[in-house]
């Protein structure tokens, strides 16, 4: 029997709604940065999401290199 890691369906969830997995609020209305060919969303709770428009699909921000990242604005 293997074990999966579980993958969070609430976040996911949220995710795939646009709603940020935190707070729950709308990614839509959140602040945005063009970053390399991607979005940054920073909700209002601080957390930060990528957003691909190509494909319309919000992720969650990888977690390496988060110092870097949030000071480079
Ligand atoms: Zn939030």
């Amino acid at each position: 029997m293997t074990q999966q890691r579980v993958v969070e369906p609430v976040q996911e969830w949220l995710l795939a709604q646009g709603r940020c997995t935190g707070c729950g609020e709308s990614l839509e209305e959140a602040e945005k940065q063009e970053c390399q060919g991607f979005w940054m969303v920073i909700c209002q709770c601080e957390r930060v999401f990528i957003y691909d428009a190509r494909t319309g699909v919000y992720r969650r921000r990888a977690l390496r290199g988060v110092s870097s990242w949030r000071g480079a604005y």
